[in-house]
């Protein structure tokens, strides 16, 4: 496994030769120690990155070839997504299962972008006067991934894909908890063929690392995964160097089950929408807004479901619910859930648990008789945490889906097509699922309104986030 950065085709000590740990949530095992990049080794990467993005190599590369490295690299991932799968289950917690589901649709993203490559066009404009009028879209320049670790490796394709079909270079920082995935990454790359400096690994601290990324003038565009509060401190860093950014945060989303729903499948989207990922997942849908009329029954069986998911070894193929991510987090999640027990009705879970006697596990937990105004209401906490809110009719379901600082996501369940459109046109958030829930796809834009962020991840959108547009006026 390599463990040291990743610069210009080269794996390298940090400058200060620091090294950290990584640590598997579920058995508190340090499994790695990695370089831990500061302020010099950004330079140095900056100035890689840089000379690569100017080089005849990266500019004279037909765009169709470009896509090739991105599809070489796709099938690569896709030979070793057993290795892979796992090394992000050990780094993050997360079940098997869920793993390689995440590995997939990194190995479909570098496929998805590797396409667009050469697809990338101007328009002719139709201006006033003897002139033809016409635009380039051409590539921002260096670029600046810095992801979470919730979806390690999956966040971070859906950022250095795009980038790289645009024509950009890229440096990756991946977050301190999972920095094993993105260097597997690099490996792949290197043997992809990308030239040296396209692509590069820094594992570090956010602080560090990741602010001197944010800083630094050579770094054209920073496109950001996290909280919320860290998006607002990345806006004011970029501001000075007058950064391109773009801003994946937080989420407290709601998922609305209506009384005419088919509520065995609504109870399954609920649980899957809030318990999926151990509930680390942005557009969970952490608040369960449900009609007052069937309110009862489905609190009912969707505590029943949570109990029976029991924490266990994420390994394992029975696994349903694996370990948080670190030991941080979990005691993060367990004070929130304090703060539930004095404000609401626990119906299940409520309690940290231990596997083999080790590890960060938290049980299935869900509050009923939540309301605004209360913290487990109010404010994201990213773990496997339900609160459940009721209304009575349509318009107090959407004004209740609307009363949060975030837009993230939703999710709708009613067996009426006209009340499921209109309700998905109300709500103010990036991505509105109907009869589904969680469900992403590269060619879907993702990303937050509000206090959720402002650019897309996916889709045709993402690539507008690394590229600029050039005017060019022909007198005729
Ligand atoms: P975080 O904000 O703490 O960290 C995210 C990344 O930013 C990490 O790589 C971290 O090292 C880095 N960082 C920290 N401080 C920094 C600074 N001052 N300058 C530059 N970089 C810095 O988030 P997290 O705890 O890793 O992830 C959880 C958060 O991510 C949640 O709020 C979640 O909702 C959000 N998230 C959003 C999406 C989305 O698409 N909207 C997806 C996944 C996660």
């Amino acid at each position: 496994m390599k463990t040291d950065l990743f610069i210009n085709n080269d794996w390298r000590s940090a400058a200060s030769g620091d090294r950290f740990d990584v640590v598997n949530p579920a058995t508190e095992e340090v499994i790695a120690q990695v370089a831990k990049a500061n302020e010099d080794d950004v330079d140095m990467t900056v100035d890689s990155a840089r000379a690569c993005f100017e080089s005849d190599a990266w500019q004279q590369m037909n765009a169709r070839d470009r896509g090739r490295l991105l599809t070489k690299a796709a099938d690569l991932l896709a030979e070793r997504l057993p290795d892979v799968a796992k090394l992000e289950t050990l780094e993050n917690g997360k079940v098997l299962f869920e793993s390689k589901i995440d590995i997939s649709m990194s190995v479909e993203t570098l496929r998805y972008y590797g396409g667009w490559a050469d697809k990338i066009t101007g328009e002719t404009l139709p201006v006033n006067g003897p002139f033809f009028a016409y635009t380039l879209r051409e590539p921002v320049g260096v670029v600046g991934a810095i992801v979470p670790w919730n979806f390690p490796l999956n966040i971070a394709t859906w950022k250095f894909a795009p980038a790289l079909a645009a024509g950009c270079t890229v440096i990756l920082k991946p977050a301190s908890e999972t920095p094993l995935t993105a260097l597997a990454m690099a490996e792949i790359m290197l043997e992809a063929g990308f030239p040296p400096g396209a692509f590069n690994v820094l594992p570090g601290g956010g602080s560090t690392a990741g602010a001197a990324l944010v800083k630094h003038p050579g770094v054209d565009k920073i496109s950001f995964t996290g909280s919320t509060e860290i998006g607002k401190q990345v806006m004011r860093d970029g501001a000075e160097t007058v950064k391109r950014v773009t801003l994946e945060l937080g989420g407290k989303s709601p998922n609305i089950i209506f009384a005419d729903a088919d509520l065995k499948s609504a109870i399954r989207g609920a649980q899957n929408g809030i318990f999926y990922g151990k509930g680390e997942v942005c557009a969970a849908g952490s608040r369960l807004l449900v009609q007052r009329s069937v309110k009862d029954q489905v609190v009912e069986q969707l505590a029943e479901r949570s109990k029976k998911l029991e924490p266990g070894d994420p390994l394992d193929k029975n696994t349903r619910m694996g370990a948080v991510v670190s030991k941080k987090q979990q005691e993060t999640v367990l004070s929130y859930i304090e703060s539930g027990k004095r404000e609401a009705t626990l119906v299940a879970g409520g309690s940290a648990r231990e596997v083999n006697g080790k590890g960060y596990f938290i049980e299935a937990t869900v509050f009923d008789d939540a309301k605004p105004g209360m913290k487990i209401v109010d404010e994201e906490i990213f773990g496997p945490v339900l609160a459940v809110l009721s209304f009575d009719d349509v318009e107090e379901g959407i004004a209740l889906a609307n009363e949060t600082i975030f837009g993230l996501a939703a999710g709708i369940w009613t067996k009426d097509i006209q009340k499921a459109h209109r309700v998905a046109r109300s709500i103010k958030a990036g991505t509105v699922w109907i009869n589904t829930y969680n469900m992403y796809d590269p060619a879907a834009p993702f990303g937050g309104y509000k206090a959720s962020g402002y650019g897309r991840d996916l889709g045709r959108e993402s690539l507008d986030g690394f590229l600029e547009t050039k005017t060019v006026w022909v007198a005729l």
